[in-house]
């Protein structure tokens, strides 16, 4: 028998109409870098999506399910792009701003991309590559930049602006099944070749409501969130679409990312929420151990996309900035655990240990740990597998390009239809998830797994110690063992020996790393992750200065 309930289907159209008119008042607010940052209400960020749907559709003929891609920083107008694409029944396309230049071509012709929003600002890396972009047919340009290094370009050239300004401030959004595609993002391709990631309007929907939970990010209409985490990582964390159906606020950085202008707006605008990598942080911290500012008005930070080292989830508590540790990936939409410790031990000494875990699985989110023999391993706090998980906002296979069928490899898909995430883990008897490391990136020493991660986060503690990449490399005897490569803080004076040390009094002995090189900076990669791939390949290229002590 079925329910008597209305069969209303689940859709962005609908996170749009509720922000729009409900928390109609709360506002986007994107910083220029002038005296006045540029503030845009809900209300009339769904006044230009309609327009701006009208002008993709009525000038440039986007049809339904056609892929429009995005170019952009975090700002007003990429938020109108976010409702305006999936609403009027295309496919938002953001495309990340960092990747190289083989893989940006490689994924807009996969996409089939008709159409580029583009910040003018970004002009001067996208209008080199458009001779290499087939499929591109129209671009519009919005914000500050200099047009001129689209003379001569094939793609027919538009002004945001123009383009959206004589068009109605209404539209009649199409009733759309909630099943059908309403955004897509290619993996940073960390570990391998880009995969394009398909989300519908039913897993935006349900995903922003779990991003609303208390135990989630639980944010109000009282709170404006800091959104640093680029839109076009993973949908920035789903802070768009759940910002409006709570009517949160969203402070916007555009193209101001560095740590002075991000602790310059904190201070400026006082927003009580920001979300953003670890390396993003790092570079806060030092800013403000270099010149302080109040940032205690951050109740919360959601840290997430790479492990939290302890000492920034302390550094951060000094500053009364309470950090909440996630973990997800561009197939989980992204949210797959967040660690908020257990009632019964806030305010005691385990609460800091369950902060550093991954957490906990949000309801819509399955887990399970899957040992090296295939079989399904127990939450015991220490039977280590790779995580597997499933659920409403989670990917069940890879975009196979215009035409193609999906792809659903082997190596990525359960034939149950899990996702394997790569991730090796323990999860406890609690159900809190510890991730040891990416299963590629975990160190085989001698038949026993090392963590990487573990060795990050005890160098990270040393006071000398800026940032710290461990990777395995090939060894004669061991099969493989840890490369330390360090940044020292300015004016630090440890040495290797020291820093062994002072490793040796955190982890076991035989865990201690023989290969050291102290680096100017660890690469990273196109979402700010530490890039281990670069780092191997610096080391087998003799490219590393390496002390073995
Ligand atoms: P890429 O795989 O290209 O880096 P994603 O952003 O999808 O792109 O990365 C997802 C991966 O990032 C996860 O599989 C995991 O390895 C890592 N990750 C994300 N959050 C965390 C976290 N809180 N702790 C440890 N690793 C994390």
């Amino acid at each position: 028998m079925l329910s008597t309930m209305q069969d209303v289907p689940l859709t962005v159209t609908r996170i749009l109409n509720h922000g729009a008119t409900v928390h109609g008042t709360s506002q986007v607010t994107t910083w220029t870098g002038e005296s006045e940052p540029q503030r845009r209400s809900f209300r009339e960020i769904g006044a230009r999506a309609a327009q701006l749907a009208h002008a993709l559709r009525e000038d440039l003929g986007v049809g339904e399910d056609e892929r429009v891609a995005t170019f952009m920083w975090n700002n007003a107008e990429h938020v109108e792009a976010y409702f305006a694409v999936p609403c009027m029944g295309a496919v938002l396309h953001t495309l990340n701003l960092r990747l190289p230049a083989e893989q940006l071509t490689w994924i807009v012709g996969h996409a089939a991309d008709r159409v580029i929003i583009v910040n003018g600002s970004l002009l001067g890396l996208i209008a080199p590559l458009l001779d290499r972009m087939p499929s591109v047919e129209h671009l519009v340009v919005s914000g500050p930049g200099d047009r001129s290094l689209l003379d001569g370009a094939r793609a027919r050239v538009h002004e945001y602006e123009d383009l959206i300004a004589a068009k109605p401030t209404d539209y009649d959004w199409p009733e759309l099944d909630e099943r059908r595609a309403a955004a897509m993002c290619y993996t940073s391709g960390t570990t391998g070749d880009p995969k394009g990631v398909v989300y519908s309007h039913r897993s935006i929907y349900l995903h922003s409501m779990q991003v609303n939970m208390s135990q989630s990010m639980g944010l109000t209409d009282a709170d404006t969130s800091l959104v640093v985490v680029p839109q076009f990582h993973v949908n920035a964390w789903g802070l768009p679409h759940a910002t409006f159906m709570t009517g949160v606020g969203m402070l916007m950085p555009d193209r101001f990312l560095q740590p002075a202008p991000l602790a310059e707006m904190i201070e400026a605008e006082r927003p009580s929420h920001a979300a953003a990598v670890p390396t993003i942080w790092q570079g806060l911290l030092a800013e403000l151990t270099a010149k302080p500012r109040d940032v205690s008005c951050m109740h919360q930070v959601t840290i997430g996309g790479a492990a939290c080292p302890p000492s920034l989830m302390e550094a951060f508590d000094r500053l009364g900035v309470r950090v909440c540790h996630a973990w997800g990936m561009t197939e989980t939409s992204p949210l797959g655990t967040v660690s908020r410790p257990p009632a019964h031990t806030i305010g005691t000494d385990e609460e800091f240990a369950y902060r550093l875990t991954q957490g906990r699985f949000p309801a819509g989110v399955e887990g399970r740990l899957i040992g090296p023999d295939g079989s399904r391993l127990p939450w015991d706090g220490e039977s280590a597998g790779e995580l597997e998980v499933r659920g409403p906002w989670i990917a069940g296979s890879y975009y196979g390009g215009a035409g193609g069928e999906d792809i659903r490899p082997e190596d990525k898909f359960s034939a149950d239809g899990w996702l394997k995430t790569g991730d090796v883990g323990v999860i406890s008897a609690d159900g809190f998830l510890t991730l040891t490391d990416r299963a590629k990136d975990v160190i085989k020493s001698g038949g026993e797994w090392i963590s990487s991660v573990d060795l990050e986060n005890a160098l990270m503690s040393h006071p000398d110690v800026a940032e710290a990449a461990v990777v395995a490399v090939p060894d004669e005897k061991w099969g493989e063992r840890p490369l330390a490569t360090v940044v020292l803080k300015e004016e630090a004076t440890a040495d290797y020996a020291a820093l062994r040390d002072f490793l040796a009094t955190r982890v076991a002995k035989w865990q201690l790393p023989e290969r050291w090189a102290f680096v100017a900076a660890v690469p990273k990669t196109s979402v700010g992750k530490f890039d281990k791939k670069v780092l191997r390949r610096q080391y087998a290229h003799g490219e590393l200065d390496v002390t073995r002590i």
